[in-house]
């Protein structure tokens, strides 16, 4: 029988605590604790954040009654972060524990900054141990591939600490596939967390004779878009079950984790409430349709976030979960609205689409996608990073099948080339180009530890 999401006792225990009586989680329970965190943290932030004092100086906060009103609340956006920065804080900076740069242009001029204090970053540690619980047990070993090594408070310590907690060990990877291919073996690892393309890497490294088949049990893939290719081939390569989390930096890094069903995240419903909108009119969005996702923090002391657009996109599923838990089910996520990019014809071609055409390949581990404009014509350029063992020609050609096969790519006649591979037809006309997609280990879209 299926486990239903450990979430649900743990955010029942939280809110029972904040209700000071204990009552079974219901969804009327759980949006009644919801609406009266987010009316304490509007008037919170009134008071303490020069931003939202400035942002909110109209808004009717006390008329917040049910999620529809939300919609009458102006929206916070990443660049609201990256320009108005401390002015977020509802805190003295003295008792900020930890503060998150996230670059986005290469200069600090262009950088968000997220802030936390102990106990923000106690929540997450919280949400860690709980959401873990899922995967791994008493006993278990698990190696932590993610940003942050040992640096106090980083994604990985928090994680690390949060599996101490259930009598769970973990360890950091080596600098190269072997060496951390070699450690999980020595170290008896039965757990894997890391980006997509991080797991993707070790789960192609030695093609054919994988050492570590039937020793990883589970695998959580966290931090960036995750292809279903790649989820799909880390589970074929080490018969093991692969889970999904959702989260960013903004979110206190955690967000939302999949149960045994493995069928969308389950979130930290006492922690954040999720709207789903339309990303054109803003428009908030009935379950069951697709638009951004748009994140309201509900403990947060240092800087909390008031209707935050992410910039991904999903929807919530209308069905209850298989596990049985009343928590709302968030599905995958289907990209983000920046993944995009317009071809000459004005026909759209989305990272995601290339992230599933390419990573089911066998040899590709990661490519980089650029768009430039030649002789009027599109033109993109694939620089694919390859296992050692792979026959790069091969490769190669099967890759270019599988673009043409895209709709949005065959109906406009666009050239592709390979230069790593010579195969290269029309010469440039030194347009600029438009990076769609970099190497995702620099990158790294949505964290940094
Ligand atoms: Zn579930």
């Amino acid at each position: 029988m299926m486990i239903r999401t450990p979430l649900e006792d743990w955010i029942q225990r939280k809110i029972s605590k904040a209700r000071e009586d204990s009552v079974p989680l219901t969804r009327y329970f759980l949006e009644t604790y919801q609406l009266q965190k987010i009316r304490e943290n509007l008037l919170y932030v009134r008071e303490n954040s020069p931003f939202y004092r400035s942002l909110l100086s109209d808004a009717k906060t006390d008329s917040i009654q049910c999620f529809e009103d939300m919609a009458q609340l102006p929206f916070t956006t990443s660049g609201d972060l990256i320009n108005h920065q401390f002015r977020f804080l509802c805190v003295s900076q003295s008792i900020i524990e930890r503060c998150v740069t996230l670059q986005s242009s290469g200069t600090t001029d262009h950088a968000k900054r997220l802030f936390f204090t102990r106990e923000d970053l106690d929540h997450t540690l919280d949400f860690f141990h709980h959401g873990m619980s899922t995967l791994v047990q008493p006993g278990d070993r698990v190696m932590i591939l993610l940003p942050g090594g040992d640096r106090p408070d980083s994604v990985s310590d928090l994680l690390s600490r949060a599996l101490a907690r259930m009598a769970v060990q973990s360890l950091a990877p080596g600098p190269d596939p072997e060496t951390t291919t070699d450690a999980i073996v020595q170290q008896g690892i039965t757990c894997l967390v890391g980006t997509p393309v991080q797991v993707l890497a070790l789960a192609r490294y030695r093609c054919g004779e994988n050492c570590l088949n039937t020793r990883i049990k589970s695998v959580l893939l966290t931090a960036d878009y995750i292809p279903v290719a790649i989820a799909n081939t880390v589970e074929r390569a080490w018969n093991c079950k692969v889970y999904r989390h959702y989260g960013m930096t903004e979110m206190g890094w955690g967000g939302g984790v999949e149960c045994e069903a493995r069928d969308g995240y389950h979130l930290r419903e006492a922690d954040i409430f999720v709207e789903i909108v339309d990303p054109k009119t803003g428009k908030p969005l009935p379950d069951g349709e697709i638009g951004e996702i748009v994140v309201t923090t509900l403990t947060r002391v240092g800087m909390p976030l008031i209707r935050y657009r992410t910039g991904d996109i999903s929807r919530f599923h209308i069905l209850p979960c298989a596990c049985g838990t009343v928590l709302k089910r968030l599905d995958q996520i289907a990209g983000r609205l920046s993944d995009g990019d317009c071809l000459v014809s004005g026909m759209p071609l989305a990272l995601p689409i290339l992230d599933e055409a390419l990573f089911s390949l066998p040899g590709v581990n990661d490519f980089k996608a650029e768009l430039s404009a030649r002789q009027d014509k599109d033109c993109l350029t694939i620089t694919l990073s390859l296992s050692p063992e792979a026959d790069q020609d091969a490769v190669a050609t099967v890759a270019r099948e599988k673009l043409m096969a895209i709709s949005a790519i065959r109906r406009t006649q666009l050239v592709i080339e390979f230069p790593q591979f010579g195969i290269s037809s029309i010469p440039a006309s030194g347009n600029q180009k438009r990076i769609l997609s970099d190497h995702r280990p620099q990158s790294n879209r949505r964290y940094s530890g």
